[in-house]
C-alpha cells in the first residue's frame, strides 16, 4: 500500500534563522518517522524578501519585474539548502529543489504569476527513494525558462498546488499563529481559535486582511479540494482545518470578524445624473489596474449625484488622478478623500439561511453610537465602514454581539 504524503510549509518566524530551521528539521523528520511521505515547502528566513526588494530600490525606482523576480527567487533558495542540510544532520535523506527544477510551470506575468502545471514526477521519483524533498516556496518558471515569482505569500500557493499535484493527503501550513480566530486576538483578547472553517469563509477572511494565508492560495484549494491544516510552528497542538462546509458549520451564523485600516474614500461630487457617467468612471480605474472595493452612489437632487468609493491606500495617488480628469470631462464636481476610514465585517457561511444578520450588526453598532457610513454585503459576509478611530471598539463589540467568544455548539 502506497504510504501517505503529507506536503508542510513553514513560513513566517519558523524560519527566521538557522536556529528556526533546525526545529523545522525535527518537526519534519518527526513526520516522516511517523511513517509519511513528506514534501516540504519553505519560504525565506526571516524578513528576506524585504530586503532583497530594499536592494532594488536603491538601484532603481522602476526595476524590471523580470529582474525582480530574479533577485527575489534567490532568497527561497537559501532557506531550501540549509533545511535540507540541516535534515541530513538529524540522520534522515534530503534533497532540494528550486520551483523550476521540480517543474512548477507558470504564466509569464512577472511578479504575480499563476501555476499552470505542475510535473510531479520528479518530486514523486526523490520521495520513492526515501528522501524528504524540500521545495522553494513563491517561485516557477515560464515555457520559455524565465523565473517568476508567485505574488507576496506564494509559498502558500506553492505548497497547496504541490498537494494537488501530488495528490497529497493533507497540506499543513505552518505559521506564527495557532491557526484562524474568531478576530484578531491583539484587538480581541477573547478571540477564540476555529477548529474549522470553510473555503468560502476563509477566502472572505483572508481577502478582508486576516493575515493568516495567502488569499489565492484558498481559491486553489477550494478549487481542486485541498484539505488545509494551519497550526502553529511552535506548539504541538490543534490549530485549524480548512475544509469544504460541514453541515456543523452552516448552523453558526457568524465564524469571525475583520478589520481592515488600509482603505480611502474617495468622492466625486456633483456626477450628472445620466446613463453612462458611473461606467466612465470605473472603466478608466479598471484600465489602470486600481482594485476598487465599495461603491456608493447616493440619491439624485437636481439631476445630479455624488458618487464615492474604496480602494486601497496605496493606489490613492493614481486613484486621484484618474478621477480628477473624468469628474473634469463628465461634468462633475469635486473630488475628495478620506483616509480615516476602516472597514468591519462579518464573515459567515451560516448568513446564507439565517435573517436579521444585518440588523444585528446595525443595532450592535448605534448602541455604541458608532455611525456607519458605507454598507456592502454578499451572500456570507457584511462590511460596513465607519471611522477608524471607533474601529477597534466596535469590532469588540461587535465580536460580543455575535456571541463569538462562546464555544461552539
Ligand atoms: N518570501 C515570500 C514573501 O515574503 C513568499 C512567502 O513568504 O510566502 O512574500
Ligand atoms: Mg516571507
Amino acid at each position: 500500500m502506497a504510504r501517505s504524503l503529507i506536503v508542510q510549509k513553514f513560513g513566517g518566524s519558523s524560519v527566521a534563522n538557522t536556529e528556526r530551521i533546525k526545529q523545522v528539521a525535527q518537526r519534519v523528520v518527526q513526520t516522516k518517522r511517523q511513517g509519511h511521505d513528506v514534501v516540504v515547502v519553505v519560504s525565506a528566513l526571516g524578513d528576506t524578501t524585504d530586503e532583497l526588494l530594499e536592494l532594488a530600490r536603491q538601484i532603481s525606482q522602476n526595476p524590471p519585474e523580470r529582474e525582480l523576480d530574479m533577485l527575489m527567487a534567490t532568497g527561497e533558495q537559501v532557506s531550501v539548502a540549509l533545511l535540507a542540510m540541516a535534515i541530513e544532520e538529524l540522520g534522515e535523506d534530503a534533497i532540494s529543489f528550486t520551483g523550476s527544477q521540480v517543474g512548477i510551470i507558470t504564466d509569464g506575468r512577472h511578479t504575480k504569476a499563476k501555476v499552470i502545471d505542475i510535473n510531479a514526477k520528479r518530486i514523486h521519483d526523490e520521495v520513492a527513494k526515501g528522501r524528504v524533498v524540500i521545495v522553494a516556496g513563491f517561485q516557477g518558471m515560464t515555457m520559455s525558462q524565465e523565473i517568476t515569482t508567485l505574488g507576496r505569500g506564494g509559498s502558500d500557493l506553492t505548497a497547496v498546488a504541490l498537494a494537488k499535484a501530488l495528490s497529497a493527503e493533507l497540506c499543513e501550513i505552518f505559521t506564527d499563529v495557532e491557526g484562524v480566530f474568531t478576530a484578531d486576538p491583539r484587538i480581541v483578547p477573547n478571540a477564540r481559535k476555529l477548529s474549522a472553517i470553510s473555503y468560502d469563509e476563509m477566502l472572505e477572511m483572508a481577502s478582508l486582511g486576516a493575515q493568516v494565508m495567502q488569499a489565492r492560495s484558498i481559491f486553489v484549494a477550494k478549487r481542486f479540494n485541498v484539505p488545509i491544516h494551519v497550526r502553529s510552528s511552535f506548539s504541538s497542538r490543534e490549530g485549524t482545518m480548512i475544509t469544504q462546509a460541514a453541515k456543523a458549520m452552516e448552523d453558526v451564523v457568524v465564524s469571525g470578524v475583520t478589520l481592515q485600516k488600509d482603505e480611502a474614500k474617495v468622492t466625486i461630487q456633483d456626477v450628472p445624473d445620466k446613463p453612462g457617467m458611473a461606467a466612465q468612471i470605473f472603466r478608466e480605474l479598471a484600465e489602470k489596474d486600481v482594485n476598487v472595493d465599495m461603491i456608493v452612489q447616493n440619491v439624485s437632487r437636481e439631476g445630479a449625484t455624488d458618487v464615492s468609493f474604496t480602494v486601497i491606500k496605496h493606489d490613492l495617488p493614481a486613484t486621484l488622478r484618474i478621477a480628477r480628469s473624468v469628474a473634469q470631462r463628465i461634468g462633475a464636481g469635486e473630488v475628495t478623500t478620506d483616509e480615516g476610514i476602516a472597514k468591519l465585517s462579518i464573515v459567515g457561511i451560516g448568513m446564507r439561511s439565517h435573517s436579521g444578520v444585518a440588523a444585528k450588526m446595525f443595532e450592535a453598532l448605534s448602541r455604541e453610537r458608532v455611525n456607519i457610513e458605507m454598507i456592502s454585503t454578499s451572500e456570507i459576509k457584511l462590511s460596513c465602514v465607519i471611522r477608524k478611530a471607533h474601529a477597534e471598539r466596535a469590532m469588540r463589540v461587535i465580536h460580543k454581539a455575535f456571541g463569538l467568544s462562546k464555544r461552539r455548539a
